[in-house]
This record gives structure tokens, C-alpha cells and sequence, in this order.
């Protein structure tokens, strides 16, 4: 008997501590499943965070890849003498008749491509302020934020001008089809949203850029047929090209080559990426005040500026 409950006991003993055994393992499994997860769930997510930062890279690049573009034009504009021999002659001696002359007093116009964006509103509240008057090629957007800078751009007196709907260099130069549906697709939209038809055009990357499928004299000749009258510039602040200038040397890049000039039409950039033009935009409008520049929109009186200029296209 004695030794029947002592091997019961014993028994007794052996299934607890294997019970326990069991328990610990579990507990341990869980433990260890809960350390798995939770270290897998941080790398996820820093994995996560780092996606999100290359995406928001890559979007960059893309973007800078599109200024780059422009700026190549920007860049023959600024400096005539790296264009084509077929342009120069035109372009020198339109250049020339624009040379600042004794007694005459400065037109600037300051021009804002590629809007509305985020920095849109401070542009007009520093347009404002200063009591300036400019010029906005604007693209096609059409959430109700964009709507309302387009109208306030009206209402406040500035120029709206066209730059084209989409801003994709390979559809609208496609062919002239494709330029003339993106342009009417934007005239139209802009006079339902602010109740003005834009009479004006700046080319995407400016009338002698070097990235249209199609000859550029095709959409010249249009515009003509049109009435619309497109500007480039012979002034560029340098805010779209890939050396990031402080808002000192952007008022400093557009100084220098104003004074050279009777008519200066200014490219600068409505864009998000561009805090610097937003900064260096009222010192900009105080030195050019204080040289006895004359800010102005562009209207019907404006010296058209142009690289290649319609009187050279039949
Ligand atoms: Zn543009």
C-alpha cells in the first residue's frame, strides 16, 4: 500500500513539474513570439519611413529634371551668344534696339511660371504689400485651392497668361494638334474659373528650346493665326536651375542684367520647391524701386521679348 502511494505521489510529482515545464515553454513561446513581432513591426515601419522618403526623392528628381530643361533654355536666353548662329542675328539685333539708352527709364516685368503652388499666396501677399503688378503663366489645376488663386490673381490686378495645361514637354510638342488641345483645354478652363480669356503664352522652356519634337515655327505660326502673343524673358533670376541660390544672389543674379536692359521681362518660378523666390522677392522689388525701375504687368503695350521672334516666322 505504502509503496503504491508513493509511486502515486511520485507521479503525481513528475506530471506537475512536466505541466510546469510545459507552461514555461508556452510562456517563453509567447514571449518570444511577441519580441518577433514587435521587432519585425518597427523594421516594417523604419522600412516604411525610408520608402516613403525615396519616394518623396524620387518625385523630386522628377521635378528637377523638368527645371533642368527649362534652365537649359533659361540659360541660352540669359546669354544669347550660346545660342544657335540661325537665332543670333534676329535675337542681337532685337537685343540690341532693347539696350538701355541715356533718359530712358526701366520696364521690368516680373514673371511667375509654372503656378498656382503653395507658394502662390505669399507671392501675392508680397505683390500686394509692395503695390506690384506681375505676370503668372500659370498651368491647369483644378482643385478648389488653385481656383482661388487664379481669381485672386485677377482680382488683384496681375496678368494671367497661359504656360500650358499639362507642362509635359512630350505631349504638347508631340505635334500641333497636341499643342493646340492642351492650350485650348487651358484657355477655356481659365476663362470659366475667372471669367478673363489669357491672351498671352509663355512656351514651356521658353520659344527656342531645344526639347520640341515638332518645329517651334508650327506652334509660332498658330499663335499668330490665334492673336495670342507669347514672351519669353532676357532676365532669369536662376531659381529653376540645379545650383540652389540663396534669395541674396537670386535678387543679385536678376540685378545684374537688368540694368542692362530697357525692357527686362524677369522668369522666375511659382513653386513649391521655390522658397528662395518667395524670399528674395521683396528685396528684389525694393532694389529695383530704387534704381527707378517701373514694375509692370504685361500688357498689350509690353515689348514682346522673344527668342524667337514672330516677325521671323511667316
Ligand atoms: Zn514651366
Amino acid at each position: 500500500m505504502e509503496e503504491n502511494a508513493a509511486s502515486g505521489l511520485r507521479e503525481q510529482q513528475l506530471r506537475r513539474k512536466r505541466i510546469k515545464k510545459i507552461k514555461s515553454t508556452i510562456v517563453t513561446g509567447i514571449v518570444i513570439w511577441i519580441l518577433t513581432t514587435s521587432i519585425l513591426t518597427v523594421t516594417l515601419f523604419v522600412k516604411l519611413l525610408h520608402m516613403e522618403d525615396r519616394l518623396d526623392e524620387l518625385a523630386k528628381s522628377v521635378i528637377s529634371v523638368e527645371q533642368v530643361m527649362e534652365n537649359q533654355q533659361e540659360k541660352s536666353a540669359a546669354s544669347p551668344k550660346e545660342n544657335a548662329e540661325t537665332l543670333d542675328t534676329v535675337k542681337n539685333g532685337a537685343e540690341e534696339d532693347n539696350l538701355l539708352k541715356e533718359g530712358q527709364t526701366q520696364k521690368v516685368y516680373l514673371t511667375f511660371d509654372d503656378g498656382p503652388s503653395e507658394s502662390t499666396a505669399r507671392i501675392l501677399d508680397i505683390l500686394k504689400e509692395k503695390n506690384v503688378k506681375a505676370t503668372f503663366f500659370v498651368i491647369g489645376q483644378e482643385d478648389g485651392e488653385s481656383k482661388e488663386l487664379y481669381q485672386r490673381i485677377v482680382a488683384e490686378g496681375h496678368t494671367l497668361g497661359m504656360h500650358s495645361f499639362s507642362h509635359k514637354y512630350n505631349v504638347i510638342y508631340e505635334s500641333l494638334e497636341a499643342f493646340s488641345e492642351d492650350m485650348a483645354h487651358l484657355q477655356s478652363y481659365l476663362a470659366e474659373v475667372t471669367g478673363v480669356t489669357p491672351e498671352i503664352l509663355r512656351f514651356p522652356g521658353g520659344s527656342s528650346n531645344q526639347v520640341s519634337n515638332t518645329d517651334m515655327k508650327e506652334f509660332i505660326r498658330f499663335l499668330k493665326e490665334k492673336g495670342i502673343t507669347y514672351y519669353d524673358w532676357n532676365v532669369a533670376s536662376g531659381d529653376a536651375t540645379s545650383h540652389a541660390y540663396t534669395p541674396e544672389e537670386l535678387v543679385q543674379n536678376v540685378m545684374n542684367d537688368v540694368g542692362r536692359y530697357e525692357t527686362s521681362i524677369v522668369l522666375m518660378h511659382d513653386s513649391s520647391a521655390k522658397s528662395g523666390t518667395v524670399e528674395a522677392l521683396a528685396p528684389m522689388i525694393d532694389q529695383l524701386k530704387e534704381m527707378g525701375a517701373e514694375l509692370l504687368p504685361i500688357d498689350e503695350n509690353t515689348t514682346p521679348i522673344q527668342q524667337i521672334p514672330a516677325d521671323s516666322v511667316d
